[in-house]
């Protein structure tokens, strides 16, 4: 429930997503072309996906195989007979003028996704998933345009949701989601940047006493999920206005303005297409054996949510740690290993979220291709357990390790960053401090306790940060207690 602007009435937010994901597949849905990105323009081309007269498509069976399993990891039926169609419409960057999708006979049907907004669980139906190609890409020069057909002929997996979602936030959760699934599938790349998730939205607003749902408006081709948030928090805010002010919404499709952070009017419903779907006449329909939906369904994974619940079982984890541990399926296969390698399950988590991270964001650079193994992680976390090296020391050889790889105790041994434990070492280092400032050991002797932090402080200086500075600082107060 939204409170409008002027708080004349309670609204009511209708939202349903209309997503688009490319497939992970080698080669494209209809031809042998590489499926791939950032190629120069029109060199992953041939007949077939420049829709030349006379071609005809063949079916890659993998871009099936995909989507069906996305399918079974969201809980559609699969249907087990499914056809595609022409959807005709005129688009430079299309040149068979017509696209071939899926109508009515789909390959999933039915299904749901859970979703979780500040702590509520919420479950959004799935309504259909189908396949279809996707098309080329018009660039626009000063004065000239051009297209790119690398991209068509790209396999697409259209996923529709139920007008379930009510808020910008939950459409950023199901967004959030769907994309740990597909990712945990390795059905899609889902690179936000490369365009492999496009979403249209429908949203209405209706007053919270009214049953029928208001005037749906329509927010094209989205890329990124911040954009569909921020298009959703500024049209629903919209159209309260609107209503508050006794005005009413006509049907139309918006275009969202990411730089003014606007929605724009693009074209109203005189202009809606007709696309006269008809059946494809150069494809068989797909027909699915009972034992090939099922052999695929023992492939699916362990899903994101179930593996969030046994890291928290499991591990002994926090609810939030294990969600972010599991959001990446990649990451949370190297906590597992070096969680299982060390034992030391928090700690391990601990050096994931915090360092690991951290580091993983400034350089972006994918867990996979991070130096450091989980081994070698659980190893030098045995370091730490065992006071070979204090924290301050684990953080440096851990960037050594992050940046290099290797094996953290020769980097210890490399570097010179051993723990000194032996008490005669230190005791040179607490005699230098002591003697150097007879001021702080005074203020100590009279009661400032923090005097003995400052002292301890200058241990590890003079010790280069090599001190145990538990050890260090249990003898300085024996020292100044007793003597
Ligand atoms: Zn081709």
């Amino acid at each position: 429930m939204t409170r409008g602007a002027g708080d004349l009435m309670d609204y009511r937010v209708t939202i349903g997503l209309e997503t688009h994901v490319q497939l992970k597949t080698q080669t494209k849905i209809w031809c042998g072309c590489r499926n791939r990105f950032g190629q120069p323009p029109n060199t992953d081309v041939c007949p077939v996906c420049l829709g030349y007269p006379g071609t005809l498509p063949v079916l890659n069976r993998e871009s099936v195989r995909l989507t069906v399993m996305a399918g079974l990891m969201l809980g559609c039926r699969i249907n087990e007979r499914s056809t595609f169609d022409r959807k005709s419409y005129f688009y430079p960057d299309m040149p068979k003028n017509y696209q071939i999708s899926q109508y009515d006979e789909p390959l999933c049907l039915g299904g749901r996704l859970e979703i979780e907004v500040n702590g509520r669980k919420k479950s959004i139906g799935i309504t259909r998933i189908h396949l279809e190609e996707d098309v080329g890409k018009s660039i626009h020069y000063e004065q000239s345009s051009g297209v790119d057909f690398n991209r068509a002929g790209t396999p697409l997996m259209e996923i529709v949701s139920e007008p379930e979602i009510e808020s910008a936030d939950e459409a950023f959760a199901y967004l959030t989601a769907l994309k740990q699934v597909l990712l945990y599938g390795g059905i899609s790349d889902c690179n936000l940047e490369e365009g492999n998730i496009r979403s249209d939205i429908n949203c209405s607003v209706r007053p919270v006493e009214r049953e029928e749902l208001g005037t749906k408006i329509e927010i094209k081709n989205m890329n990124t999920f911040r954009g569909v948030h921020r298009s959703l928090v500024y049209e629903i805010s919209r159209q309260i206005n609107v209503l508050n002010d006794g005005g009413s919404i006509s049907q139309e499709t918006r275009r969202w303005n990411d730089e003014t952070g606007v929605t724009e009017a693009m074209r109203t419903k005189e202009y809606a297409h007709d696309y006269r779907y008809f059946p494809e006449p150069d494809l068989m329909p797909v027909v699915l054996t009972r034992e090939q939906i099922e052999g695929w369904r023992a492939t699916i994974p362990e899903l994101p949510g179930d593996r969030r619940a046994r890291f928290v079982r499991e591990y002994g984890l926090s609810e939030y740690d294990a969600g972010v541990l599991s959001a990446d399926r990649n990451v949370a296969d190297y906590y597992e290993e070096a969680a299982r390698a060390s034992g030391h399950f928090k700690a391990v988590s601990n050096w994931i979220m915090t360092d690991m991270l951290h580091a993983m964001s400034e350089g972006a650079i994918p867990i996979q291709e991070v130096k450091i193994t989980p081994g070698a992680l659980a190893g030098l976390i045995d370091l730490v357990d065992r006071q070979v090296i204090n924290r301050p020391s684990a953080k440096r050889v851990f960037t050594i390790l992050f940046e290099k790889g290797g094996n953290p105790a020769d980097i210890v041994e490399q570097e010179g960053l051993s723990q000194v434990r032996d008490t005669e070492s230190l005791e040179t280092y607490i005699d230098e401090a002591i003697t150097a400032h007879p001021q702080s050991v005074s203020d100590y002797r009279s009661g400032k306790k923090a005097a003995l932090k400052f002292l301890v402080g200058q241990v590890m200086r003079l010790s280069k940060g090599k001190a145990d500075p538990q050890m260090a600082l249990e003898m300085l107060r024996e020292r100044l207690d007793t003597g």
